[in-house]
């Protein structure tokens, strides 16, 4: 983006070296209350980048909204030695707010790209991202962490295939970077169709603050940012940076008490036992070991699953 190129949030023009916060109206709520999606942009004074930072899409994933709101308060993106940044801490807006994955209707927003402003508030919201704020963005990262009381390792999803995607990913550099297909419909499948990458930033658990998954995240921000030469320092790389290209779910072959014994971030060898699925009664208890040399992604912190949960996300 040149200096003089206009940039136009919504109806706002944010000039050269100005920093704005953006209000854009998503819908009204059944008692006529407007709701709006917030976007922060900084711009410096040089030509240089468009970068989107996005977080709550899914609304109860709040470690991401933590990173952004943090990044913005302690002044991070003042140092902003080129280009521009636009972050938009919450995008569903009514799922933060009843602290819900999705959207009114059970809509999932990363499931309603590009959207359509007649349709729900999911794909209203979608359509607004995508219009006013993906438009005049170069690349992004839309920060996530696990759902339904899974928790995730830090790592970074990146298109596979798609070299400026694994660029960004390496930039960024989390603990793991994971080639994956973009899931269709979501923010990083439209957004690769237009050929600006976007990665995403999975860590920690819904509902939960993870102090080491917020800290990681804002790492991997300064580092994505330095290594465009728009901020003048950053951070080192984690001292491993594992590569993945391969990921299942580990899921249980019966219901039960889920007893786990290794947790995400941990290295297993094949037959290593993972966990026990026992009955409450003290009678059985079924074992269950890695299926081959692996690495543990994510598991779940439910005590309690039935057939077929997913207990251990596994990648190699
Ligand atoms: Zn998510």
């Amino acid at each position: 983006m040149n200096a003089t190129t206009p940039l136009i949030i919504g109806t706002t023009e944010v000039p050269a070296g100005q920093e704005a916060l953006i209000r854009i109206p998503v819908g009204r709520l059944p008692t006529h209350t407007r709701i709006h999606m917030h976007v922060w942009v900084q711009r410096s004074k040089k030509r240089g980048p468009c970068v989107l930072f996005t977080a709550g899409i899914h609304g109860d994933e709040t470690n991401g909204v933590e990173i952004l709101r943090r990044a913005i308060s302690t002044g991070l993106f003042k140092h902003l030695q080129r280009g521009a940044v636009l972050v938009v801490p919450v995008v569903n807006v009514i799922g933060f707010i009843e602290q819900s994955r999705e959207a009114p209707g059970g809509k999932d927003v990363n499931r309603s790209f590009p959207g359509s402003l007649s349709g729900s508030l999911a794909a209203r919201m979608a359509r607004i991202l995508t219009k006013h704020v993906l438009a005049p963005c170069d690349f992004g990262v839309d920060f996530h962490t696990g759902g339904h009381s899974h928790y995730n390792y830090p790592q970074v999803r990146y298109t596979a295939g798609h070299h400026p995607s694994q660029k960004l990913a390496e930039a960024f550099a989390a603990p793991v970077l994971l080639a994956q297909k973009p899931i269709p419909r979501s923010l990083r499948k439209v957004a690769i169709q237009e050929d600006k990458p976007i990665i995403v930033y999975e860590a920690g658990e819904n509902m939960r603050f993870d102090e080491y998954a917020i800290q990681v995240g804002l790492d991997g921000i300064k580092r994505l940012l330095h290594a465009h030469h728009m901020l003048p320092q950053a951070p080192p790389p984690p001292g491993q940076v594992r590569l993945a290209s391969h990921s299942s779910w580990l899921r249980a072959k019966r219901a039960g008490l889920f007893l786990r014994k290794c947790q995400a971030g941990q290295q297993v060898n094949k037959g290593q036992l993972l966990g026990t699925l026992a009955d409450p009664y003290g009678m059985e208890a079924l074992q269950i070991f890695a299926p081959h040399p692996c690495f543990i992604l994510a598991h779940t912190n439910q005590s309690v699953v039935s057939h077929g949960d997913a207990l251990f996300h596994l990648a190699w």
